[in-house]
């Protein structure tokens, strides 16, 4: 009896009052870049007959897939930062892509490694100041090089320009020499203490560049074009009509190929060769990804390692008409999440609660046995997979994007999504996050980017009878009472992630009369 009480309070000391230390999870975090949902063939979108992801879809089978989770910003470096701190761009400070992350935010990877774990960072950062809170990393500093690339290492020098001297230059392709660092870190660590990795991809962020490997991947045929590619906007706002990521007409990788062409043949061109690049990419990634999960076969890690794989956020794949992100609209702010814990979620499980971002660092720790601290706003989802809970989950997601102008002339602006509807306020301000915060010293304008601030306005979508969002009814007298609950229920929300604009008068004046 002596002996038990000593054993609980050591327990007790250590935090894992209710866990044996040696049951902790190990936890691989994987993170591609740009992923959209119907490049991983498991979701079932326009490309899964003809394009398939067996590793990805083996992370599906084994584990979960959510069918509904989204990122809260569509933006690489604020995205990275919400599933560090399970926070909102409002809270932890990065807004654009051009913020430091504080080291005085608190991340999901410091409260591991205090209580325990070995935690590693392994690809692309994209997060300007040094990594905290990892035993080990390897890093790319910002976007990275496809082929060739230079790497950072801890203990060997951090710079914010590795190609200074400081970084360490790689002969091969990203994605492999990115997953043979991950190996090498699993096969590396101190064997007594649970582990976590964070392994993030470059691939597939344009520009594109595949593997020679898979450079006859889809030479000879053409690809299923999603059902919106030839959109022509009507019925919506201006934000989309004078975007400047729209293929065929802003699209300059391809001009080579494509530029004999006009109009709907242009875009029909150049989306072939597009997609074409993009899926190439994604081989590699699926391809390693089977690699990190052969390695947990091999020794006997399969069974107590939490795996994870998702996107910082979604990307079009033509549809709109469009390529890259930014929007809310579904194909830039939905993004793949998939789980596997084979102790925890029951194979096949199938999700479509909603999920965002800032919940994954939450989650995480919950399995981890970790307290929760307090100041995070997403919320662990490991009720989902236990039958003896019912977990009170949200009916509605909260989204800003705060890079007015700054990128293809997309205006800043945010919004709610339910499982029903979506309702956006492009409130189209610059407030200090546009173009000009962003290149502050520079007069540098990409393809006739628009900085000044616009007009407001909104668009609201019925995603049931609408899943493409086609038909703005933001103006239809059928939606009327919906609409203004939805517009209480946006405004309920950006109180709760506080997030009311009082520190922009401009924003806070018009909006007012909402937010009473
Ligand atoms: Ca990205």
């Amino acid at each position: 009896m002596k002996n038990l009480k000593i054993l609980s309070f050591i327990l007790l000391l250590f935090g894992c009052s209710n866990k044996n230390f040696s049951e902790r999870p190990n936890i691989i975090f994987i993170m591609s870049d740009d992923h959209a949902v119907p490049a991983v063939s498991s979701y079932n979108g326009f490309l899964s007959n003809v394009f398939k992801t067996p590793n990805l879809d083996r992370i599906a089978k084994e584990g979960a897939i959510f069918k509904n989770a989204y990122c809260t910003n569509s933006i690489c470096t604020p995205a990275r930062a919400s599933v560090l701190t399970g926070k909102y761009s409002n809270i932890n400070g990065v807004f654009t892509l051009n913020e430091k992350i504080s080291d005085s935010q608190n991340t999901f990877p410091k409260e591991l490694q205090k209580t325990g774990y070995y935690t590693g960072m392994i690809g692309k950062w994209h997060l300007h100041t040094e990594p905290k809170g990892f035993d080990y990393w390897k890093v790319m500093i910002g976007q990275g090089l496809y082929h060739n690339p230079i790497y950072c290492e801890m203990g060997k020098g951090w710079s914010p320009d590795p190609e200074d001297g400081t970084g360490v230059k790689y002969e091969g392709y990203v994605t492999d020499i990115n997953t043979d660092f991950a190996i090498d870190f699993l096969d590396k660590r101190p064997k007594e203490k649970p582990f976590m990795m964070m392994l993030h991809y470059k691939a597939p962020h344009d520009e594109w560049e595949h593997s020679e490997k898979y450079s006859s991947l889809f030479e000879d045929i053409d690809l299923p074009e999603p059902e919106t590619l030839y959109d022509d906007y009507s019925t919506r706002g201006y934000g989309i009509y004078e975007n400047t990521q729209k293929i065929g007409e802003n699209h300059t990788f391809y001009e080579e190929e494509t530029g004999h062409l006009n109009g709907r043949a242009k875009k029909g061109a150049q989306y072939q060769t597009y997609i074409k690049k993009y899926l190439r990419c994604v081989a590699s990634i699926d391809e390693n990804i089977g690699r990190v999960l052969k390695y947990l076969d091999e020794n006997n890690l399969t069974e107590n390692t939490i795996v994870i794989y998702t996107s910082d956020q979604g990307f079009y794949l033509g549809e709109h008409g469009m390529y890259d992100k930014r929007f809310m609209y579904e194909e830039s702010l939905q993004i793949p999440f998939l789980m596997r814990y084979p102790k925890k979620i029951k194979p096949g499980t199938i999700n479509d609660d909603i999920i965002s971002n800032v919940d994954f660092a939450p989650t995480i720790l919950d399995f981890a046995g970790n307290k929760i601290p307090s100041d995070i706003q997403g919320k662990s989802f490991t009720g989902f997979f236990d039958d003896s809970i019912n977990l009170n989950w949200r009916q509605s997601l909260y989204y800003r994007y705060w890079m007015h102008g700054a990128h293809f002339n997309i205006p800043g602006h945010y919004g709610i999504r339910t499982k029903d509807f979506k309702l956006i306020y492009f409130y189209a301000k610059g407030l200090g996050y546009s173009h000009e915060r962003y290149y502050p010293s520079e007069n540098w304008v990409y393809e006739g980017n628009e900085i000044k601030d616009s007009n407001d306005y909104w668009e609201m979508y019925d995603l049931i009878n609408d899943p493409n969002e086609l038909n703005n009814i933001y103006d239809n007298p059928n939606y009327k009472k919906i609409k203004e609950e939805l517009k209480n229920q946006l405004f309920d929300l950006k109180k709760y992630y506080k997030d009311t604009d009082e520190s922009f008068p401009e924003l806070y004046t018009l909006t007012k009369k909402y937010s009473d």
